[in-house]
Parts: structure tokens; C-alpha cells; sequence
């Protein structure tokens, strides 16, 4: 993208979150500009108090002294409106950081589960995180930086304009100059430097992680001295380009100092002419002195801002990218909540094909899961079962044909209603570091506790809850409270009979259970699924042997649909041969009844 559309982007960004605080922002800048014109009375005063005290005589001190009181008013003044500038900016800041994150989180929150599968997690939040930091860093930098930086030089340049109209033309001409040069050095000389500095600075950092989480094969290999090298390697790297990147801020800095020195002497040099033409006072003389710290102090970081600002629009086009992305699976204009009535299932010709697949998976697939029937999903992995749920549940969406849920169309109603509808135990349950309880009750936060109870009864997770001191209110990851697959699997379920949905998908785990685990899971399902559509995706066919329908799967198609009892009676059968591979691997123990 072009830069400068880059930096519009970005200023329509961070507007939009100053402006959403319009009476903190107003007055803000108000408040901002007056304490910088005050500071830019403030050598006018001390010119007043030198004319008054030069001018005047010992006996009546009054007016030198009114002079004074006013300067040192100003100066009051000027610090104490500084002070109420940061005290608004904090609420400002403070309120928009907040309003960033929370814009960026809800917007990738209903991101697709493709984009999320997609996206690295801890990159998606440093990008938030980074966002919100670099608002502030700009805002900052605006206001207490390049804002005042301009007011300075306006005003300056304006009461010398009035006063001494060379002098004023002189001084502008300078300051122009100055921050053409200054810019240049910062952007085409310091910050190159710098940005290459801070990425081996990155490489540093990632180089120590890699190695310190990778402890365990380094010991094994005895490999401590390699990495160490490794490491030194990637330090000297990061070495020349820190020392390098470093010096050019200190040559930039230098050739500021004398543009500032040269301005000066300029400036003086025509204040004393002034002054000998008599066009001026020594009291002019002193202001102009006065003048010149001021413009010193406001222009000397004029280049570190510029590079902040460079960075930061830098690290907040990354937040932009989500706020501008487009839902990749968007609720229509017309969505209505889905009303399931009894929880008929139909697949009506689907063809659906995965972004950047080959082929589509389903073709022409057509299909229909009676009200309340209880199915499972066989076949070998990759053959499209855990997709046959995914479409179910909308999270992606097909290119022809429709999935109706008693009778509405899935991408014709709103998804939160479609996956309120659909409960969900999957492979690997998520759990939250919150405690148990609130893990059980994910799915109805409202839940009374004895309702919580009651399904954690249900799902036997009670069973382990027993032994933990805490019991509901342990949090799931505090030391030694970390479950095994079958537990977890438990609370999902113990999480899915609470959200009491009309339809059911339980997601086998892959990885194998200890048999007391799968016989309380089995059973759990069995309780689970009384009266529900169920569909069961089933690895270890032990699980599956009771429920009243069996679809084999295939490459996407369905090769095979039956009960147990009807598959186990075709010689030859897919579903046979499955069952009897499992039986001899010992993956599953039990045979057909
Ligand atoms: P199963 O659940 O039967 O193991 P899946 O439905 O997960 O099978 O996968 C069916 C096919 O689709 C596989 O070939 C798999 O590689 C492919 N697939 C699954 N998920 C994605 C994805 N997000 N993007 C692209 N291809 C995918």
C-alpha cells in the first residue's frame, strides 16, 4: 500500500477514536494550545521586566515589580495548564485504548473458525495490544510534541512579523529549514538504521526463546556451547546495527544543534543591530534570548517525534487490517434467528470445496437426519465427517446447494441463534483458566448452582471434582488441576447437557481414553442424546454401536448407511472391516452385541 494512503488511513483511524470523546478532545485542544501561547508570552514578559527595571528609577520600584509578578504569573500559569492538559489526556487516552481494544476483540472475536485456524493467536494479540499502545504513543506525541512544536513556531514567527518584520522572516525561513532537515535526517537517515536495529533486536529475542523452550533436546544433544554460539552470532549481528543506529541519532542530534546555534546567532545578531539602530530595547534583546531557549526546547526532539510517529502509524495499520477485513462468513441483511421445532436435518445438493483445495469435498451430497435420530459418523480420517458437522454449524459456508434445519436455510439465519441451537462437545474441549464451575457453565452463565452441580453429576464429573480441595471453585490450570483428556472431555459435556440444545455434536476424542473414562462418556452421551438430533463423530467404534443410524464416509461421500446391526451383516463391508481392524489393533475391546 502507498505510503501516504497509509498515513490517511491511520489519521481517520485515530481521529475517529479522539472525536468518539468530543467535549474531552475539545477541550483538550483548547486547553492545549492556551498553555502554549501562555508559553509563548513568557519571554515577551521578561523583556518587560528588563525594560522596566532598565528603564526605571530605584526610588519607585512598582513598576518593574508589576513586571515581574507578571512574568512569574505566567509562568504559573503555563505550568500549572500543562498539568490540566496531561490530566485530560490521561482520560482521553485511557478511554480510547479501551475503545480500540474493544472494537479490534468483538470484530476478531466473530472472525470465521477458518481465519482463526489461520492466524496465529499470539501474533493477533500483540497486534491488538500493540495498536492500543501506539494510539497512545501518537497521541502523546501530537499533544505534548508536535502540536506545541507548531503553536511555538506560529506565534514566534507572528510577533516577530508585528514587531520586526525581517527579523520574523528570517526566523521563519530558519525554522523551515530546519525541520525540512531535521525531518530528512530523521526519515532517510536515523530511522533505517533503526528499524533494521530492532529487527535483530527481535531475532535476539527470538533466538533465546527458541533455545530456552527447545532446553530439553539441547541437554539431550549436549548442545549448550553450539547454542551459546548461536547466540553470540545473532548478538553481533544485532551489535554493529544498535551501535550504528545509535550514532546516526547522536550525528542527527548534532546537526540540529548547530542549525539551533546558527538560528541563534542569527536571531541575536540582528536583535543587537536592532538595538544599536535603536529599534529595539535591551528589554527586546532579553526576550529575544528568552525566545530563543523556547524555540530550542520545543524543536530539539522535533526528529524522535517524527520517527515515533513513523512507528507507531506503523504498528496501527496492523490494527487497521482487522478493522477494515470483512466478515468472511457475514449474518444476511434478512437473517432471522432460527426456530427448531423438532431438529430435522437435511443437506440438499451441497457441493462445498475448501479455499485453496484441489477438488470440492462434497459434491452433489444430499442427505437427510430425521428429527431426533442419534447418528454416527464413520470412515477413515479425511473423509469429510468433522467437515459434515462444520457445515452444520455454518462455519463455513458452501457454494451450491442448501443445509436446512427444519426447513431454514443455515446461511439464512443469524449464526448466533444456529449455534445456540447446535451443541458442540468437540475433540479437544477449550477450557478457560476460570474455575470449574464457571467452565461448566460456559454455556448458560445464568446456570444455578445446583443445576451446575447436577450436570457435572450427569457427565461424572463429580467423579474427579471429589478429590480436588477446592471442588467447583478450583481453577482449571492452577497446579495439579491438570485434567486429562477423558476430564475434559467430561466437562464438555457436563457444559453440553446445561446448554440443553435441540441439536447435538459430539466430536469423539482422537486421543485414546482409559477405559473407565470411555464407559463414563459413553454413558454420558447415552443421557445426553435422549431425544435430541445427535450426530456423533466416531474414531474408536466402540462409542457408536447403540446409536440408531451409522453413515460411513468416504472421500465425501456417504458409502454406507445403516444401523450396526444391518453394516455388520454385509460381508465385505466398509464398516465391517473398520470395526474388525479396530478389534485386532485393540483400539477397541468390545465387539458387536
Ligand atoms: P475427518 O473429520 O473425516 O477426518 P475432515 O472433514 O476433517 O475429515 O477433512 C476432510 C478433508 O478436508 C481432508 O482432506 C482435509 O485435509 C480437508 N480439510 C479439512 N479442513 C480443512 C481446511 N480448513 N482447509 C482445507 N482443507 C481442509
Amino acid at each position: 500500500m502507498p505510503n501516504s494512503s497509509k498515513y490517511t488511513r491511520v489519521l481517520r483511524f485515530v481521529t475517529h477514536y479522539w472525536l468518539m470523546f468530543p467535549a474531552l478532545f475539545g477541550t483538550l485542544v483548547v486547553a492545549r494550545i492556551a498553555s502554549t501561547l501562555v508559553d509563548v508570552s513568557i519571554p515577551l514578559a521578561s523583556g518587560s521586566v528588563v525594560d522596566a527595571v532598565a528603564s526605571g528609577v530605584r526610588e519607585d520600584p512598582a513598576p518593574a515589580m508589576w513586571a515581574l509578578a507578571v512574568f512569574v504569573g505566567l509562568g504559573a500559569l503555563f505550568a500549572l495548564s500543562r498539568q490540566v492538559v496531561s490530566f485530560l489526556l490521561n482520560r482521553l487516552s485511557a478511554a480510547a485504548m479501551v475503545a480500540i481494544g474493544r472494537d479490534a476483540f468483538a470484530k476478531v472475536q466473530r472472525f470465521s473458525a477458518d481465519w482463526h485456524a489461520n492466524a496465529f493467536a499470539g501474533s493477533t494479540v500483540r497486534k491488538i495490544t500493540r495498536g492500543m499502545t501506539s494510539y497512545d504513543t501518537f497521541t502523546d506525541t501530537v499533544a505534548f510534541g508536535l502540536l506545541p512544536a507548531f503553536i511555538v513556531v506560529v506565534g514566534v514567527c507572528g510577533v516577530f512579523w508585528w514587531r520586526w518584520p525581517l527579523l520574523g522572516f528570517i526566523v521563519a525561513v530558519s525554522i523551515v529549514v530546519f525541520l525540512a532537515v531535521t525531518i530528512a535526517l530523521s526519515v532517510l537517515y536515523v530511522r533505517p538504521a533503526n528499524v533494521e536495529a530492532r529487527e535483530w533486536d527481535s531475532k535476539m529475542s527470538g533466538a533465546l526463546a527458541d533455545s530456552i523452550t527447545g532446553n530439553q533436546a539441547v541437554k539431550s544433544f549436549a548442545a549448550e556451547a553450539r547454542e551459546d554460539a548461536m547466540f553470540q552470532h545473532v548478538a553481533g549481528n544485532w551489535q554493529w546495527r544498535a551501535v550504528r543506529s545509535w550514532d546516526r541519532s547522536v550525528i542527527s542530534g548534532i546537526v540540529q544543534s548547530l542549525m539551533l546555534i546558527a538560528l541563534q546567532a542569527a536571531m541575536l545578531s540582528i536583535g543587537v543591530l536592532l538595538w544599536s539602530r535603536g529599534d529595539a530595547s535591551p528589554g527586546d534583546v532579553a526576550s529575544l534570548i528568552a525566545t530563543q531557549f523556547l524555540i530550542n526546547g520545543y524543536l530539539r526532539d522535533i526528529g524522535q517525534h517524527v520517527r515515533t510517529v513513523q512507528r507507531t502509524v506503523n504498528d496501527m495499520d496492523d490494527v487497521l487490517e482487522f478493522r477494515d477485513a470483512h466478515f468472511q462468513v457475514a449474518d444476511t441483511p434478512a437473517a432471522k434467528p432460527l426456530e427448531v421445532t423438532q431438529g430435522r436435518i437435511a443437506f440438499e445438493r451441497v457441493t462445498f470445496k475448501y479455499k485453496g483445495a484441489s477438488e470440492a469435498l462434497y459434491e452433489d451430497f444430499s442427505l437427510v437426519i430425521p428429527a431426533g435420530q442419534r447418528v454416527g459418523l464413520v470412515g477413515h480420517s479425511g473423509a469429510g465427517k468433522s467437515t459434515f458437522v462444520k457445515l452444520i454449524q455454518r462455519l463455513y459456508d458452501v457454494q451450491e446447494g442448501r443445509i436446512l434445519i427444519d426447513g431454514q436455510d443455515v446461511a439464512q439465519v443469524t449464526q448466533e441463534s444456529l449455534r445456540r441451537a447446535v451443541g458442540l462437545v468437540p475433540q479437544e474441549p477449550i477450557l478457560f483458566h476460570r474455575t470449574l464451575a464457571d467452565n461448566i457453565a460456559y454455556a448458560r452463565p445464568d446456570a444455578a448452582k445446583q443445576e451446575i452441580e447436577e450436570a457435572a453429576r450427569l457427565a461424572h464429573v463429580d467423579l474427579f471434582v471429589r478429590g480436588l480441595s477446592k471442588g467447583y471453585d478450583t481453577m482449571v490450570g492452577e497446579r495439579g488441576v491438570k485434567l486429562s483428556g477423558g476430564e475434559r472431555q467430561r466437562v464438555a459435556i457436563a457444559r453440553a447437557i446445561l446448554a440443553r440444545t435441540p441439536i447435538l455434536v459430539l466430536d469423539e476424542a482422537t486421543s485414546s481414553l482409559d477405559s473407565v473414562s470411555e464407559l463414563y462418556i459413553r454413558e454420558a452421551i447415552e443421557r445426553l442424546s435422549a431425544g435430541r438430533t445427535t450426530l456423533v463423530v466416531a474414531h474408536r467404534l466402540s462409542t457408536i454401536q447403540r446409536l440408531d443410524r451409522i453413515l460411513v464416509f468416504d472421500g465425501g461421500k456417504i458409502v454406507e448407511d445403516g444401523a450396526h446391526a444391518d453394516l455388520m451383516r454385509k460381508p465385505g463391508g466398509v464398516y465391517r472391516k473398520l470395526l474388525e481392524t479396530q478389534l485386532q489393533a485393540g483400539v477397541i475391546v468390545e465387539a458387536a452385541e
